[in-house]
């Protein structure tokens, strides 16, 4: 049976990125360049015949392998090993995932699954594959069977990114409820309750892995709050139950519009004030407001990632400039910021200096409350340093 698995040999580049505890090999670390099967499982041998272990192919990727284990294992083998990650990975959460009834399950490399994303809404789990490999049939059958045991009676949706797709040359597909009967849901988070709708036009997910930061901004956050880049008003739902006034703002409609179906959905249950939901630039509307004279007690800044490649990361560094400057000009004395950058191109040293240079550039001198990352049901796998993007700094003016 080992016959018939797929050799790839590595040149020294890839050997010493393997060596060094990373997952991934570059189609350009190849050598000789070898083609093998989209999404098989191949043996990776450095150029002396050492084994390296077993991996998984991507023939389309600059991405080309992703180890899976360091032994050499038969074809048989791989979908056990699969089973127990995923049983690994569930349990994992059961840990780590408080307060809360959505959560990431399966975090692609930092799960030893690279390629594999799911999340649970509720009753409602969300599947995502990003490689050719959790693309093959058998490994979608195993990894939905590996889910239906822990999590009975929920319902699965396969999420398609038709750009991922693209790159690993998979055929087109749709979006798609594969088991169940229902696509949409309201989960709870922290308490606070949100839409989530699987299908269709209004097809939502959340930021998960804010939902730790949550908490810790709502902890320090007092006053008048502004909520900039709010999606479906994850940090604004938070912040009314403990602030006095909240305006928070998106640059999308359709995401405006679930963000107040979400705060219908705490009325109820929350003595909360009011928010006040804008459509807008988010750039303009500080400019604007900062030039009124506006001024705030608690700020959040949460972005798009704004460096999508590390060439983009100096851009990117002055837009989150230009954002954190307005901020702090606009809060009051014991003010507080919360901000964030999910660009895993910037790191957080670069974001720490950016933001120092912000405060003085405001005249403000500013103190760090928090150093915070991903919500922990996202773990960082250390030696690959791509699961670690999430950066959010809380900072008081004095
Ligand atoms: N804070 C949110 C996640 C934000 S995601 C949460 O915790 O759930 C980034 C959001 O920024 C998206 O909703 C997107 O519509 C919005 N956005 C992108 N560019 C923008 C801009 N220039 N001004 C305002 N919003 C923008």
């Amino acid at each position: 049976m080992a016959d018939s698995i797929p050799v790839i040999t590595i040149n020294h580049r890839g050997v010493a990125r393997l060596r060094g505890g990373h997952l991934w090999v570059y189609r350009s670390d190849l050598a000789p360049p070898t083609e093998a099967p989209a999404g098989a499982l191949i043996y990776v041998r450095d150029q002396r015949g050492r084994k390296l272990g077993s991996a998984l192919y991507s023939s389309a990727s600059q991405i080309a392998i992703r180890l899976l284990t360091s032994n050499e294992i038969a074809e048989a083998e791989l979908l056990p090993l699969m089973g127990e990650r995923i049983a690994n990975a569930v349990q994992f959460r059961q840990k780590v995932a408080r307060d809360t009834d959505a959560y990431r399950v399966i975090f692609s490399e930092a799960d030893l699954l690279p390629g594999l994303i799911v999340d649970k809404y509720n009753d409602v789990l969300s599947m995502q594959a990003l490689t050719q490999a959790f693309d093959r049939e058998d490994i979608r059958h195993l990894v939905m069977e590996a889910l239906a045991e822990p999590f009975p009676g929920h319902s699965l949706v396969e999420r398609v990114d038709p750009h991922i797709r693209e790159l690993e040359q998979l055929p087109e597909r749709q979006s798609r409820l594969v088991r169940g009967e229902r696509s949409s849901t309201i989960f709870t988070v922290n308490g606070v309750r949100f839409h989530y709708h699987g299908l269709g036009g209004q097809k939502t997910g959340a930021f998960l892995d804010q939902r730790e930061n949550y908490v810790a901004a709502a902890r320090y956050a007092h006053g008048d709050a502004l909520d900039c880049f709010t999606y479906h008003g994850g940090f604004a739902l938070h912040l009314a139950r403990v602030c006095q006034s909240v305006t928070a703002v998106d640059s999308s409609r359709p995401a405006l519009e679930v963000a107040e179906q979400n705060e219908q959905l705490n009325r109820a249950s929350h003595r909360s004030g009011e928010i006040e939901w804008i459509e807008a630039n988010a750039f303009d509307l500080l400019k604007d407001y900062a030039t009124a004279g506006r001024q705030y007690d608690t700020i959040v800044l949460d972005p798009p990632a704004f460096a999508k490649t590390k060439r983009t990361a100096p851009t990117a560094l002055r837009g989150y400039k230009e954002l954190n400057l307005r901020a702090l000009k606009m809060l009051r004395p014991g003010g507080v910021l919360t901000t964030c950058s999910c660009s895993f191109h910037v790191s957080e040293a670069e974001f720490l200096e950016m933001l120092g240079s912000a405060a003085a550039d405001a005249g403000r001198q500013v103190r760090i409350l928090e150093k915070r990352g991903q919500a922990q049901d996202h773990p960082i796998l250390l030696n690959v340093p791509e699961t670690s993007y999430l950066k959010c700094v809380i900072i008081s003016v004095i």
